[in-house]
């Protein structure tokens, strides 16, 4: 997807903190964390948002959260809990749309989100 910079960052085009890389999905530091740990999981396939998401996706959705647990066990985290987020839209506040999954951790959240 052009002018994508998601697609930049999964087709190393440009830099970022990797963390992860798999077939399928990557994952790595993002450059203005709300918390200690702030990760984005991304899938290397552009999908725009949730809206587009369809059951040819299903399993990449299932790896996506699957890889967000390993990374919280990885930063530990995983014992006082974290924030998974996928914003969608412009009322979700998704300002990148190539679809994410943002991990949250190291702190306590507070709900309502803003
Ligand atoms: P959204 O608002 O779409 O849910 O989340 C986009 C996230 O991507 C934001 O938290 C923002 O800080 C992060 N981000 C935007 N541009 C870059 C970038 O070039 N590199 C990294 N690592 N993160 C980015
Ligand atoms: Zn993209």
């Amino acid at each position: 997807m052009p002018d994508c910079i998601f697609c930049e960052i999964v087709n190393k085009r440009m830099k970022s903190e990797m963390i992860h890389e798999d077939e399928e999905l990557v994952a790595f530091k993002d450059i203005n964390p709300q918390a200690p740990v702030h990760v984005l999981v991304v899938p290397r396939k552009h999908i725009d948002s949730v809206n587009v998401v369809t059951l040819d996706d299903m399993i990449l959705m299932g790896k996506l959260v699957l890889v967000a647990k390993e990374i919280a066990e990885k930063n530990n985290i995983d014992g006082d809990g974290y924030r998974l987020v996928i914003n969608n839209g412009v009322n979700g506040g998704q300002t990148v749309p190539h679809l994410h999954l943002h991990i949250l951790g190291g702190r306590r959240m507070t709900w309502p989100p803003g």
